[in-house]
């Protein structure tokens, strides 16, 4: 279909005045045909714009807008429609998930332009001439990539195809246009560790500043892989070993470039038992959606908060987690406890669901939390972190929603956002049930 879905038009604003109307397709801005959002973005700063509207019935509408400075148009649009990926990567999650969860997370997006809109990370290959010159016209910056190798044979083994172009020839040419990158390496034993990782880590900080971060991120695999490659999980000796080699390194290349680089996931230290590196060595935490710096955030958040807090009307909560950052919650609410006149007591839940070799809080679903708290004194409420939650949903990812679980459990269950500030905001709440 031709242009832009408009899905809602913003009360008061110029395009309600101009009649358009949810259903609506924006085609083009002053004779510039749109592909997406980001042409929109383009093209829509000017003052004086000439809109060109498709209705449903095929009719087409010409509309003149003079506006003062960046007023906004009041356009809302759908949500895009993303390519897909043609890859079969021998770690892929999405083909590791059980049957029976929300649609969606069977999707296997792959589109550049989500990678600039919304910091998704993509392969890049999907794209040829076209697209690699869209990105530097549009100066489409910064971009997500999941490079796993940068030796092409071994990286065309990880994405499982052999067309692909070589990603450092891609990359050489983006950073050429001065498009900003942020990479990552999901870490396969035995594959893309030792000789392999010390090359692509010393190709990438070859393309510093412009490749500004790369994270290393362990593989994650579930109990769903009837029918995959095999592969070997990152065992807690794995992790040390890890750590132990690649932290100096990380540190090391920190010097030389002037700027933190390397980012290795939190979830290595949490495995290896080894502590964490201070917080500011994690920069701004360029990595943070991808598991790194979580933890240090959390750590050096909770000591400010337990400087903060009062004492007050004594009430007992559970507060569900993963069993990852179990450790790290469990010592907070100790402290927190006793410093506010409450009993605060963490569960970890295990992950009957994809199996316990996965330990992310984000990927805890509503029945595994259900089972696991079946039976305990819960006392005044459950908190459940926001990030088992979809974003605005208040469903888990099994579909149960946060009313089902309070039903199931018979206590009220309340959201917190998942940080030391959210569990004393939830606090706040209970005591004022
Ligand atoms: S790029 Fe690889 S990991 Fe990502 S969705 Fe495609 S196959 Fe899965």
């Amino acid at each position: 279909m031709e242009g832009l879905l408009i899905d809602h038009v913003q009360p008061g604003s110029i395009a309600e005045e101009l009649e358009i109307e949810p259903g609506d397709r924006l085609v083009a801005i002053n004779s510039q045909r749109l592909r997406d959002i980001i042409d929109f973005t383009f093209h829509a700063d000017d003052e004086e714009l000439i809109l060109e509207i498709l209705k449903p019935s095929g009719e087409r509408w010409e509309a003149e807008i003079e506006r003062d400075g960046d007023e906004p148009l009041g356009l809302v649009f759908a949500p895009p429609t993303p390519s897909q990926c043609g890859n079969k990567c021998v770690f892929c999650f999405v083909h590791q998930l059980p049957k029976g969860l929300r649609r969606p997370l069977y999707v296997k997006d792959e589109d550049y332009r989500l990678s600039f809109l919304y910091g998704n990370y993509v392969t890049l290959s999907n794209i040829g001439r076209e697209e690699l010159d869209r990105i530097v016209d549009q100066r489409l910056s910064p971009l997500y990539i999941s490079v796993h190798a940068t030796n092409p044979t071994l990286r065309e083994r990880l994405l499982g195809r052999t067309d692909i172009l070589p990603i450092l020839d891609v990359m050489r040419e983006l950073a050429a246009a001065r498009i900003v990158m942020h990479t990552q390496v999901v870490l396969c034993p035995g594959l893309n560790d030792g000789e392999e990782l010390a090359r692509t880590v010393r190709d990438l900080a070859g393309l510093h500043p412009w490749v500004e971060s790369l994270a290393v991120v362990p593989v994650g695999l579930t109990k769903h892989r009837r029918g995959l490659p095999a592969l070997e999980p990152v065992t807690a000796l794995h992790a040390e070993a890890f750590i132990r080699a690649w932290q100096p390194e990380a540190e090391r290349l920190a010097r030389e470039l002037g700027a933190p680089f390397l980012f290795l996931a939190d979830e290595f230290y949490i495995k290896a038992g080894l502590s964490f590196p201070p917080l500011a060595t994690y920069g701004d935490l360029p990595q943070i959606e991808n598991g790194v710096g979580m933890i240090p955030l959390f750590l050096d958040e909770a000591a400010r908060v337990l400087k903060k807090v009062r004492k007050g009307r004594p009430v007992t909560a559970t507060v569900v987690t993963g069993e990852s950052p179990y450790r790290y919650l469990a010592e907070f609410l100790e402290k927190l406890s006793t410093r506010m006149g409450a009993t605060l007591n963490p569960v970890a839940v295990r992950n009957r669901l994809f199996g316990e070799s996965v330990t992310v809080s984000g990927l805890v679903a509503g029945k595994d939390i259900v089972e696991e708290l079946t039976g305990r004194e819960l006392g005044d409420a459950v908190f459940i972190p926001d990030v088992m939650l979809k974003e605005g949903e208040g469903v888990f990812l099994d579909d149960l929603s946060v009313n089902n679980l309070e039903k199931a459990l018979g206590t009220r269950v309340v959201v917190v956002e998942a940080t030391p500030a959210g569990i004393v905001e939830g606090l706040r709440v209970v005591r004022s049930f």
